[in-house]
């Protein structure tokens, strides 16, 4: 069964592949921004973001001599702004310890920053042609079906069995389609909740398909905690200008910026908040009014779920704290921000 996979995938992939941008190259700067962006989006709205991206930094050289502060501005929207980050951080590796040349092996592109296993992998055989099998989350997928494997796949040991079978299924000789055709295969066809099953061409081999267990392929073991967070933000202003503080590292959302944040350990309204001894510190204890409040809706982040208010808060002056920068209020658009916080400001 498993000689015949390879070539029906490729077959399948010649009629039914998606003509996207990044599979017409072999720049492996270009497919590799493809794969990080991808990572965070589908590819609809990761096709805008990787033209702006090769618009803006044509080469990795131009990436790396961008500023960080740019580089997360042209991110933002895509959430996880540690891959912008690992991206901008790796694009000066390669200037500065690959001679500006994207490095043309698994080992040393796995060596970049932010670069796994499944971003090595695709790099390396779909700019090189190297006999790497990616595994994403279409082929865990695809192989949990076709294999009727029971193993999660978010386990130790599953991560283990499932990356030795795609090796094992890899067509040697031609890896970069082989890679592309099974990973287009589970994004059109073997999909998570509605899989093509009567017009697939591997169904006559697919165990799951004939167990009737394809629905509860792949298995998860789950269990992430989450933890809930509270936080207040402050929208100061003397109408003119408005306060931001960039975040810093060791918590989400490293180098954005943001308005003043009092994070409490539950949620409480203005006057508890005006109440407290951060919202006194940071005024300094100057007159203020309240103009409006908003509570957004629960916002997810992998393994927080945060609960956040803004109150927008007219002062005579604004208050001068080294950790705070004030900008006028018509430059708010030029800093890049959380996609909370974007989502306030788009309904202020
Ligand atoms: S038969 Fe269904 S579950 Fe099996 S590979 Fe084809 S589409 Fe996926």
């Amino acid at each position: 069964m498993q000689s015949r996979i390879a070539p029906i995938l490729i077959r399948w992939y010649e009629r039914h592949g998606r003509r996207l941008p990044w599979r017409e190259t072999r720049d492996p700067y270009r497919i590799w921004l493809s794969e990080v962006i991808l990572q965070q989006t589908r590819v609809q709205q990761g096709w805008s973001y990787y033209e702006q991206f090769t618009t803006h930094y044509p080469t990795i050289q131009s990436l790396a001599a961008a500023s960080e502060d740019e580089v997360l501005k042209l991110w933002q929207g895509l959430g996880y702004y540690s891959r912008a980050r690992n991206l901008h951080a790796a694009a000066r590796q390669v200037v500065e310890h690959f001679d500006g040349r994207f490095p043309d092996t698994y080992e040393a592109i796995r060596s970049l920053r932010g670069v796994g296993d499944y971003t090595a992998a695709a790099i390396a055989s779909m700019a090189y042609d190297l006999p790497h099998a990616v595994v994403d989350g279409n082929v865990y997928r695809v192989l949990a079906r076709l294999f009727d494997i029971e193993t999660p796949i978010d386990s130790t040991e599953g991560r283990k069995g499932f990356a030795t079978l795609a090796e094992e299924l890899l067509d040697k000789a031609h890896p970069a389609t082989y890679n592309q055709a099974i990973m287009d295969f589970g994004a059109v066809q073997c999909t998570p909740q509605h899989p093509d099953c009567t017009a697939c061409p591997l169904a006559d081999c697919c165990l799951a398909h004939s167990a009737g267990t394809v629905l509860q392929r792949p298995i998860k073991q789950g269990h992430t905690k989450v933890r809930d967070r509270y936080f207040n933000y402050l929208h100061l202003t003397d109408g003119h200008a408005t306060l931001l503080h960039r975040r810093t590292a060791g918590d989400i959302w490293q180098g954005l910026y943001e308005f003043p944040l009092i994070e409490t350990p539950s949620e409480v309204d203005f006057i508890t908040l005006s109440r407290t001894e951060a919202f006194t510190q940071l005024l300094g204890g100057q007159p203020f009014q309240l103009t409006a409040s908003q509570r957004m809706p629960q916002h997810l982040l992998s393994h927080q779920r945060l609960h956040a208010t803004f109150h927008r808060v007219q002062v005579e002056a604004l208050p001068h704290h080294s950790d705070l920068i004030a900008i006028p209020t018509e430059r708010l658009d030029d800093y890049a921000v959380s996609r909370l916080t974007d989502r306030y400001l788009a309904h202020e």
